[in-house]
């Protein structure tokens, strides 16, 4: 399926940016799934609101004022809400867990969802500051905090007159959810290339489904290439998707050619960096699951600047970026979505996939 373009300004104007944001702020109000991928240069920071007007947010960026400014600032001034009902940190690295305290400072968050604190570097390393790191998130201020497990359901408000939403996490500590009934051996289960055994906190990821009705999105975290291959084979234990969140920002430890073949999206999003990211082989593996568009936070501007989608598709285009974010809103039915920059007036519209 090919987008379809509504409309699309070649400059932005402040009365049009008014309109964008007018647009996304009231979009809860039209009982549609919204997601807000906010920039925050290369980590993880994945908003999403329900057409209840619930959020979750999946990864808090950096700590030290900018990423939790983002964050703060995406979710009161663009998605309109004034809490974090559900907050999932995928894993314990720095541009995931560690925008949260000073977000949790700045908004109350009620519930977090992660695989638990780890009481060491849960990368193995001597010593490492870690514990230094992990001290204002052990000590934030919060509802409640839980310990994800794949199957787990995020416990959501449903709508009336929207198609079914689920949020649920597929995997968690390299532990997967079950093969589901009457599933095929995956034909692909041959030509996946192991890699040495990743060893880090990226394997852990934890990894959420969000679907609305037949409409399916992927957030992985930085999950890294065996584990994301065994969960897709020799049974996929996720199914297809529509929309594909880039693993682990577009590195090259993840992303395995078979896993996002497995996936078969039809869009991806990377929330990559300026160097960050947007490797040559995640990159050719995106592209080898022939998705039809591909967004990317960032243009790479590293030497390899070919390793790029194109410019209409980035959001943030030079080394000085202002921040702009990627919205998608899918539809109350689930059937399509859209997805827009709104700083740069580019807005396409996609169909679901049929389960
Ligand atoms: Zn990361």
């Amino acid at each position: 399926m090919f987008p379809i373009k509504i409309k699309q300004f070649t400059k932005t104007i402040p009365a049009l940016l008014a309109l964008a944001f007018a647009g996304s702020a009231v979009a809860k109000d039209s009982k549609t799934l919204d997601v807000y991928w906010v920039d925050v240069e290369g980590g993880g920071g994945t908003l999403i609101v329900t057409p209840a007007g619930e959020s979750i947010l999946i990864d808090t960026g950096m700590p030290g004022g900018r990423d939790p400014d983002r964050l703060h600032q995406a979710a009161t001034q663009v998605a309109g809400v004034k809490q974090i009902d559900h907050l999932i940190v995928t894993h314990f690295h720095i541009d995931h867990f560690g925008g949260a305290a000073e977000l949790s400072q700045k908004m109350p968050i009620k519930n977090v969802w992660d695989n638990g604190i780890p009481e060491r570097d849960p990368d193995g390393k001597a010593n490492s500051n870690f514990l230094l790191r992990i001290k204002p998130y052990r000590g934030m201020t919060v509802g409640e905090r839980h310990i994800i497990q794949p199957g787990t359901e995020l416990p959501l408000k449903q709508t009336n007159g929207t198609a079914k939403l689920r949020v649920r996490c597929v995997a968690a500590m390299k532990k997967f959810v079950a093969v589901p009934d009457a599933t095929q051996r995956n034909p692909l289960t041959d030509k996946v290339k192991w890699v040495a055994e990743d060893t880090t906190d990226n394997a852990n990821s934890i990894a959420v489904i969000v679907e609305l009705g037949d409409f399916r999105f992927w957030d992985g975290g930085d999950l890294t290439q065996n584990t994301e291959a065994r969960l897709v084979t020799p049974y996929n234990r996720v199914g297809t998707v529509d929309v594909y969140q880039v693993n682990h920002h577009g590195l090259d430890f993840s992303n395995n050619a078979v896993f996002v073949q497995s996936l078969a999206p039809t869009v991806s999003v990377m929330n990559n960096g300026v160097t960050k990211g947007c490797g040559a082989a995640a990159f050719a593996a995106v592209k080898s699951a022939r998705v039809k568009a591909m967004y990317q936070l960032h243009k790479n501007l590293r030497d390899d600047i070919e390793n790029n989608t194109t410019n209409e598709f980035i959001a943030n285009l030079t080394r000085d970026c202002d921040a702009h974010h990627i919205h998608m809103s899918v539809a109350p039915d689930g059937k399509q979505y859209t997805i827009s920059i709104p700083d740069k007036g580019h807005t396409s519209i996609y169909k679901t996939r049929r389960k």
